[in-house]
């Protein structure tokens, strides 16, 4: 098995080295860029791994196997480290990558290409949006979708109703505009205001418009928990409908009384696919996920923006019949108060940040009773909300999700600048904490399997071409990394710390990270899904 690999990659790196230097048979050794000498090559198949030298020319990996006589202007001496290729977050909020372009908290866990536009958030006018990054040049590689609430608020504002022929007609011109200035997709995040007014038929007519145009249909569905299934099927229905490829937005299961629904939610893509609809998803290596506070309170609540929500809460008798709402949300979850609940930033009193609901609680109501937690709540939405993570997943359903082959690995962060509020983790830590902990600690998957995740499954889904895999002819992202030492240091408490374990990163062949520090380099590229054949 092993030997008739190796024969292969030998029979790459002759066939690659005999394009440019077979004009003469004494030509001098091949001279590269780049090389990677005396790794171990991951190649994000999912193949296991093998030892081999990877060169990089002009942006590109063009040999791997033995090369003992090539030459490189760098060569980076990987000997007990492996290489792969690098990581492919699909699902990021980096939108605002063009105002932090080094993105260092994703380049030190070894990401080289990022998705925005996730959860129906992106920027409205994606051409404007993307040449503006491409002029301020980035670190990594940069794709986005175009996002459902973002276009429903730009025609709809926040109403709470169903589109008019001519809203709906406004709204898919806008999706049509999106995708022809280089969207990959369509996103949806059915939690949150005003997408979460809409109904599967307005959803599904914009998947339409992105599927037409080459794109996938990606979603933070409308229930993640207690309604975990009809969510995944109403998200199945809409991509085999306007038939567009899926992506399951981190896949989770957030309601304790719903713990184990992951088997049939995972078993509802299974059947999906099975009927030929191209549906994958994601998830982030954590049991806490992050949101906005808004999130706890009932949707009709945060209809028509700040002054109409303050009215509400201020008024004593809505204010006591959204708290009993409130109360009903959190039961239905099996959960009684909101001490799960974490701020991870709140503007108006950054005091507050990393505290825990019951704490809030205490601080501003003299009182950590689950009543006094609710109070608490409406007094931090009065003042603008917060960001906020929640512990309310458990490992046994994170484990049966990363072990499904369809999958990928994902970390749902922004682009974070050290030391700024007291965001999830998972912006610092995902990628390398699936390689510490879930594959080295704790072999929920084998490393082969979780590179694969990061890699070519996610690549190929949203048809980054030639990108993925170590391969001659793939683009020079690459991912050097200890298998026996990456891992992830950013915490719940301290989150700001870069992961361990990862001394060098290239993309498009450019080092971004070497001997373990970000370099001054701005290599990345914007990234369009390859049209289809
Ligand atoms: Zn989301």
């Amino acid at each position: 098995m092993r030997s008739s690999r190796l024969a292969l990659i030998a029979g790459l790196v002759i066939g690659s080295l005999g394009l440019p230097d077979a004009a003469s048979q004494r030509s001098p050794p091949a001279r590269y860029d780049v090389l990677i000498t005396h790794g171990t090559v991951i190649d994000g198949s999912g193949a296991r791994p093998v030892r081999g030298d990877v060169a990089i020319r002009d942006g590109r990996i063009v040999a791997v196997g033995s090369l003992a006589n090539a030459t490189a202007a760098e060569v980076i001496d990987a000997a007990g480290l492996m290489v792969a290729p690098g990581f492919i977050d699909v699902h990021t909020h980096a939108d605002d990558i063009g105002d932090t372009p080094r993105a260092e908290n994703f380049v030190r866990m070894g990401v080289t290409s990022v998705v925005a536009g996730n959860c129906g958030g992106s920027a409205l006018d994606i051409g404007e949006a993307l040449t503006k990054i491409r002029q301020a040049g980035i670190a990594i590689n940069y794709a986005t979708l175009i996002g459902h609430n973002t276009v429903r608020r730009a025609v709809m504002g926040t109403a709470n109703r169903d589109p008019t022929i001519s809203e709906l007609t406004k709204m898919k011109s806008l999706v049509w505009r999106a995708m022809a200035d280089g969207a990959v997709g369509f996103s949806t995040g059915l939690q949150y205001v005003p997408g979460t007014y809409a109904k599967s038929a307005e959803i599904l007519e914009l998947a339409r418009v992105a599927g037409n145009a080459g794109g996938l249909y990606a979603s933070h569905m409308r229930n993640e928990g207690t309604e975990l299934e009809s969510a995944v099927q109403e998200t199945i229905r809409v991509g085999e409908m306007a038939m567009c490829r899926v992506q399951i937005s981190h896949l989770k299961v957030d309601s304790p009384k719903n713990w184990g629904a992951s088997v049939r939610a995972l078993s509802l893509i299974d059947a999906a696919r099975a009927r030929g609809i191209d549906v994958q998803a994601d998830q982030y290596a954590y049991t806490a996920a992050s949101s906005s506070l808004g999130i706890r309170f009932p949707a009709w609540v945060l209809e028509g923006g700040q002054d109409a929500i303050a009215k509400r809460l201020n008024d004593p008798d809505q204010w006591a019949r959204i708290k009993s709402e409130m109360r009903d949300l959190l039961s239905e979850r099996g959960i009684s108060d909101l001490s799960f609940a974490v701020v991870a930033s709140y503007r108006p009193d950054p005091s507050l940040n990393g505290l825990s609901m019951k704490q809030v609680a205490a601080r501003l109501r003299g009182s950590d009773s689950a009543d006094a937690q609710l109070d608490a709540a409406k007094a931090m939405m009065l003042a603008g909300g917060a960001s906020m993570v929640y512990h309310l997943m458990s490992e046994d359903d994170v484990n049966r999700i990363m072990r499904h082959p369809q999958v990928g690995i994902a970390s749902d962060s922004s682009v974070l600048t050290m030391g700024e509020s007291v965001p999830h983790p998972r912006g610092y830590g995902n990628n390398a904490r699936v390689l510490g902990a879930y594959v080295r600690a704790r072999h929920v998957i084998p490393i082969e399997e979780a590179i694969r995740k990061m890699t070519s499954l996610p690549a190929e889904h949203f048809k980054f071409e030639r990108r993925g895999l170590v391969k001659a002819g793939y683009a020079g992202d690459l991912t050097v990394f200890d298998a026996s030492a990456v891992a992830d240091a950013a915490t719940f408490e301290k989150p700001h710390a870069y992961a361990a374990g990862i001394p060098y990163v290239l993309v498009n062949g450019v080092v971004v990270v070497r001997k373990g520090e970000q370099t001054d380099a701005l290599p990345g590229q914007v990234l369009k899904s390859s049209p289809p054949k």
